[in-house]
């Protein structure tokens, strides 16, 4: 083996001894790069470890996006603002951009009727916010109900709660399918009650908070519940006609402005206050 090659098979097992996969990989070109050009010492060095650093990043949001559970295609690029006039592009734009609210263990409560795109904004928040270098968890609210139920019954409920701390953002999508059952909304509400105030908690849903008597069963749970979310929160309504109901009209020919529309979906008001508890 020549001087040159055992050389660089030296480097090259020392690079990966220092876990630097990148730099090992791209060595040989950018030196050459660097030789050709007749770069400062520190310019290459400074190069090497700038790819080094980059690639890492990358890997690192990859693996957040994995664990995330995130649908893929639910991004904000493909969320059309224009269709859901009540929710402010720049408000949402504003969450993405500066992330400090998480730090603060601030919540984002997202409500309105099915087929409007609750699931797909907040999930494209959610991957805004991964790129962004912060980690996410989606769920559907009732699967994680059953997980930390389970987990109740093998008395390892704090075990598992404390596995949710490691995300910055825990999205709970869906509420109004969990059941109207003691266990499951005293889980859900240990959850809220353990995550509030340290931790960024959202939830979407199609009962506003003044229906949520609906899900929990008893109201004294309920107000306590709302009272931890909806502090410090951003509350963001999605109240229009259905996406899926108008994407079917509209195949079926009708446009908007043209002729008789279908009639207007049946949309509630969120209201802010604190509901009244159920007789
Ligand atoms: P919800 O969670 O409110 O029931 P979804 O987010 O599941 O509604 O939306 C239903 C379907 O319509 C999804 O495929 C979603 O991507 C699409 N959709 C709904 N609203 C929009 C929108 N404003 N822009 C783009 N796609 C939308
Ligand atoms: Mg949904």
């Amino acid at each position: 083996m020549s001087a040159a090659a055992d050389a660089g098979s030296r480097l090259g097992l020392m690079l990966t001894e220092l876990r630097l996969p990148t730099v090992r990989r791209l060595a040989e070109s950018i030196c050459a790069q660097s030789d050709r050009e007749g770069w400062p010492a520190l310019r290459l060095l400074q190069a090497l470890l700038e790819h080094e650093i980059a690639e890492r990043e990358a890997r690192r949001i990859d693996r957040h996006r994995a664990e995330s559970q995130l649908g893929a295609d639910k991004r904000l690029a493909s969320f059309d603002f224009a269709a859901v006039p009540s929710v402010s592009k720049a408000q949402v734009m504003a969450l993405t951009e500066a992330t400090e609210w998480l730090d603060r263990g601030a919540n984002v409560l997202l409500f309105g009727p099915p087929g409007v795109g609750k699931t797909h904004l907040i999930a494209g928040i959610g991957h805004a916010l991964i790129d962004a270098g912060r980690r996410v968890l989606f769920t559907r609210c009732s699967e994680l109900v059953q997980r930390l139920q389970a987990a109740r019954r093998d008395l390892r409920l704090p075990a598992e709660l404390a596995k949710l701390d490691r995300f910055d953002l825990l999205i709970l999508d869906d509420l109004s399918y969990v059941r109207r059952d003691q266990a499951e909304t005293s889980v859900l509400f240990e959850l809220i009650a353990e995550r509030c105030e340290r931790h960024s908690l959202t939830i979407t849903a199609n009962t506003p908070l003044s229906q949520w008597g609906e899900v929990f069963v008893e109201p004294a749970m309920m107000l306590a519940a709302i009272d931890r979310l909806v502090h410090h929160s951003t509350i963001l309504e999605t109240n229009v006609e259905s996406h899926r109901r108008r994407a079917a009209t509209c195949a079926r020919g009708w446009r908007p402005g043209r002729g008789p529309a279908p009639p207007p979906p049946q949309t509630r008001r969120v209201r802010r206050t604190r509901p009244e508890p159920r007789p």
